[in-house]
């Protein structure tokens, strides 16, 4: 079940403006049942899930079309919505702690929406960048990190295309 709701062309409550339209949005046109070939999430009754069970059941079907999901494309293409830069000599020396709420974190939002998922994590210098695939996700990140670690937290909707830019900085 989805709580958001997606509108095009008109500001949302924060006054997001939405630019463009996802390339990746999956097309009307998608078989039902289908299944992805690499992270088995499965397209049933138009929708998106992770269900290991539905999975096995359908997957020997031959009704059962397989495809690629839009967020294994989005992850092969290197295409994020959401960067989160995270810096500071706090970072590093609760490195481990972090990276651990990170990974929980995808795991618990890939869960509730397949789409939402970490393209890449690395170092960068003495700053750790995270790519999402899905904007919801970096702001999402950068929230539960500002909640559990303080630090300064800073969130920007903007650009061409439009992308979330998260940063996150603590220095003590
Ligand atoms: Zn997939």
């Amino acid at each position: 079940m989805r709580k958001d709701v997606r509108k095009f062309g008109i500001s949302d409550k924060r006054g997001r403006q939405q630019t463009r339209l996802d390339p990746f949005t999956p097309q009307e046109t998608m078989k039902d049942p289908s299944l992805c070939m690499s992270c088995k999430t499965v397209y049933q009754n138009n929708h998106w899930q992770l269900n290991p069970e539905e999975y096995d059941r359908l997957k020997t079907k031959s009704t059962t079309n397989w495809i690629t999901c839009p967020a294994c494309q989005k992850v092969a293409a290197g295409y994020s919505e959401g960067i989160v830069t995270l810096s500071g000599s706090y970072l590093w020396e609760h490195e481990r702690e972090i990276r651990r709420i990170l990974k929980n974190e995808e795991r618990k939002a890939q869960a509730k929406n397949p789409f939402e998922r970490i393209i890449r994590r690395q170092r960068q210098g003495d700053k750790m960048v995270i790519e999402t695939t899905e904007k919801k996700l970096a702001e999402h990140l950068g929230r539960v990190l500002h909640k559990s670690h303080q630090g300064v937290l800073d969130i920007s909707w903007s650009g061409d295309p439009d992308v979330c830019r998260v940063t996150w900085e603590r220095m003590l």
